[in-house]
């Protein structure tokens, strides 16, 4: 009987699949209505439970601890076979031990996933709304297309890549809505640590999210990788592929080529859907990798975004032509506009609605050439490895002792994580990166020197990121054909076992070490780059040093002891994601600190409570003024203020240290009226151009306690900074400087380098019975520049 009632009850279920509506209160998209990440997650049960044509699957938890769901929708049919068809995509991603002709029979039977996500960018609000319309037209349309959408693939639908954001956005939204403050600026991080830079962490995948998308892409080895945002040129409504020069020369042509056919494919979907505005090929080129959909292009899924229009949140507006740029108000088709959009209303919905229909376009062009496309991606992998087998680098070598080997075991690590084979060499004692191996096109993007072609747009990004530069770690390219004996001596890892390096101040882990036993009351003593411990217990002592990959080498105490400095690092509402990424290192390196705000530093008495401050990159007037009055709630607005300068001044007069990143140097200058000129104020783009590229200083006194451990030479991330020329009065150390007869740059884009040439990058400048450090880079840069945190970790502590 009981059973009987719950399958009567299962039944009925099944035949009513609710629509978002029904269950949100709203329909998605909706004027002044956001769903949070939960509301989406809340529906999307509703929707499994109620159709056998969705299953849910948890990828993982986010930073803040959330429970991450994804959705596969498909036939049931396919859905019941869904291990053996990502078995295929597996297999045809390495295209190991599968002959042409195999390829061609597994593409014609095999159902390929097509990744769509609701995006990252939380503020971008209906990236997130669109996908819950999408999920249940997916589940229940019975048109042709959707049909045939839901015979031929299996979507793998992410209604969000940055869950915690959605949450955060939409309650900043309800709690304003309504107010003055309806579509104010957020005043804090849509992801826990690097707001909008976590479609930038693509691939060191520092960031939990970048980790959970990675993995479970390389578990289902997606087809297709589609993220939706909203930022597009306008008065453009939809932002497509083909995007602008320049590109990456190491991505395999035919990721391109789709690239091209699928947004060129969407605008005509939207234009036959009655949606004008698709423009392509402006502001955002493909040079820069980091981005989480770009990177899977490496792996042969064809990854890309689009940009949709925004206005605020879920509020409307309406547009008139006398807002669009000039040269965009006569209407004129272009090549690449070919629909141009004629102004008027612009509502979450019309957003929403884009969304979804390049979505359906994506899934539609898929259905249709997933044989092509999935045999494309085969080839793609086949003639990578083809590739390296006759042309050089045939691998990369990375020595296991080094100057810093703790982080060229990240950098190690990193590459597995990207699906990356990493092999042991047991002479020489190093990790080898075979490059016959289908993912390979993404080391060489990494390993070598960017050469920037000649400058005609503004780059999107960066343009130099060599990573073991970045990371100060020694790796040799072999580009002569490896012998049999070498390849003989090699083993598969699947993780780095058995380092350990001297626990001295030129491994970054070092740190970590020496706060953890600081924060067990231990003694430890600097000398040069000697680091000495005293009063701990040794087997705790031991436990700590293996755990971060070191080992003692000096017996007893050797130098002075240190203790650990009351950090302060400042926390603006002008949300920063230099500060985000700061905030993660010293918690990942184990530095106890505390987060200032505005209201903190106003308040005063800072000396009484603070040793060491740090303000990131940030332009003066946004740390003196941050949000203007009346454009937030009175809480999140203004800066720092006169008075707050005046309290960093007297905390520096009395002994404090204040470090200032990059442009907060000016700042600091500025302020404390410090004897330094920014040599490089006031130069127009024709007449210095750097707009983030890798250059190398020198280290200009390796005895002062400021840079031990730094290598002699390193290479810092260079973006828009300042540097330096001290006047006659200055009293301090230059801690490192550009070389002077030669120009700096060792990966990217530099104009005139002789304007940088000889000026100072590093300074320690005397104030009072303190010091301000200046460094006029970016020594964090993303988390990705290793080569360069003690230039600020050696600062952290007291002697
Ligand atoms: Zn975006």
């Amino acid at each position: 009987m009981r059973y009987s009632i719950l399958l009567t009850f299962a039944l009925a279920a099944l035949a009513e699949v609710p629509p978002p509506e029904s269950v949100l209160g709203h329909k998605p998209g909706d004027d002044f209505y956001l769903a949070t990440y939960d509301d989406a997650l809340g529906y999307f049960r509703k929707l499994a439970a109620s159709s056998n044509r969705i299953k849910l699957a948890q990828v993982g938890k986010t930073t803040q601890g959330r429970d991450w769901y994804i959705a596969f929708i498909s036939s049931p049919e396919n859905l019941a076979q869904f291990d053996h068809y990502k078995d295929v995509s597996r297999r045809l991603a390495v295209a190991r031990g599968i002959s042409e002709a195999q390829a061609r029979a597994l593409a014609r039977e095999t159902k390929p996933i097509i990744h769509i996500d609701g995006g990252l960018h939380a503020t971008e609000v209906a990236n997130a709304q669109h996908t819950i319309q999408l999920g249940y037209d997916l589940v229940t349309r019975e048109d042709e297309e959707t049909k045939a959408v839901r015979d031929n693939l299996i979507t793998e639908l992410w209604f969000s890549i940055n869950p915690d954001g959605q949450n955060i956005v939409a309650n900043w939204y309800r709690q304003n809505l309504g107010t003055p403050f309806e579509v104010s600026p957020l005043p804090v991080l849509y992801q826990e640590y690097v707001g909008h830079d976590n479609n930038r962490d693509g691939y060191m995948l520092n960031m939990i999210e970048s980790q959970v998308i990675t993995r479970a892409t390389l578990d289902t080895q997606p087809l297709v990788f589609y993220t939706h945002h909203q930022s597009a040129p306008f008065p453009g409504r939809i932002y497509l592929p083909p995007f602008a020069d320049p590109i990456s020369g190491n991505m395999h042509p035919l990721m391109l080529r789709w690239l091209s056919l699928i947004g060129t494919s969407i605008a005509q979907y939207l234009d036959q859907h009655g949606m004008s505005g698709s423009m392509h090929e402006e502001t955002f080129d493909v040079w820069y990798p980091g981005y989480i959909d770009n990177i899977g292009n490496f792996r042969h899924t064809i990854s890309f975004f689009t940009e949709t229009a925004l206005y605020h949140y879920a509020t409307p507006h309406f547009y008139t032509v006398d807002e669009f740029p000039q040269t965009r108000q006569d209407m004129r088709a272009e090549m690449f506009y070919s629909s141009p959009w004629r102004g008027g209303w612009w509502r979450l919905s019309d957003a929403c609605r884009y969304m979804h229909s390049a979505s359906m376009a994506v899934l539609d062009m898929a259905a249709k050439y997933r044989e092509q496309m999935v045999y494309n991606k085969y080839l793609a992998a086949r003639d990578t490895i083809a590739y390296f087998e006759k042309e050089p680098p045939f691998a990369y070598v990375i020595p296991r002792e080094q100057h810093d080997a703790p982080t060229a075991a990240v950098l190690v690590e990193k590459l597995m994580l990207q699906g990356i084979e990493v092999h042991q060499s047991a002479k020489p004692d190093a990790w080898v990166i075979l490059m016959n191996q289908p993912f390979s096109g993404m080391v060489k993007e990494l390993f070598e020197v960017q050469n920037y072609p000649e400058l005609r747009q503004r780059p999107y990004d960066v343009t130099g990121w060599t990573l073991p530069m970045q990371m100060g770690i020694e790796v040799h390219a072999m580009t002569t054909p490896l012998t049999p004996e070498f390849r003989a001596g090699l083993e598969r890892i699947s993780s780095v076992k058995g380092l350990a390096a001297p626990f001295s101040r030129s491994a970054n882990a070092s740190f970590r070490a020496v706060n953890e036993i600081l924060a067990g009351r231990g003694t430890v003593s600097f000398a040069g780059d000697e680091i000495g411990v005293s009063n701990f217990d040794k087997t705790k002592l031991e436990s700590i040093l293996a755990a971060n990959r070191l080992r003692a080498v000096t017996a007893a105490q050797t130098g002075k002891p240190v203790r650990a400095a009351r950090l302060g690092l400042y926390r603006p509402w002008v949300a920063s994601m230099d500060e985000g990424w700061t905030r993660w290192i010293f918690e990942q390196f184990a530095f106890p600190f505390t987060s200032l705000y505005n209201a903190d530093i106003i308040a005063g008495h800072l000396r009484e409570s603070y040793d060491v401050i740090v303000i990131t990159d940030a332009q003066p007037r946004a740390i003196m003024e941050g949000h203007r009055p009346g454009t937030i709630p009175a809480r999140y607005a203004g800066g720092i203020s006169e008075q707050g300068a005046d309290e960093l001044r007297q905390f520096v007069n009395a002994g404090g240290t204040l470090i200032a990143f990059n442009n907060a140097s000016l700042f600091a200058i500025e302020q404390f009226k410090l004897p330094v000129e920014n040599a490089l104020a006031g130069l127009r783009p024709d007449q210095f151009f750097c707009s983030g590229c890798l250059l190398t200083v020198h280290v200009e006194d390796p005895k002062n306690s400021l840079v031990a451990g730094l290598s002699s030479d390193p290479v810092v991330m260079f973006e828009r900074g300042p540097a330096f020329d001290t006047k006659s009065d200055f009293k301090g150390a230059v801690l490192a400087r550009y070389p002077r007869e030669r120009s700096p740059l060792a990966s990217g884009y530099l104009l005139h380098p002789e304007r940088i040439q000889g000026k100072a990058a590093a300074l320690d400048v005397n104030y009072g019975k303190g010091r301000v450090i200046l460094l006029g880079f970016r020594p964090q840069w993303r988390g990705q520049s290793h080569g360069t945190y003690k230039f600020f970790f050696n600062a952290l502590y007291l002697q």
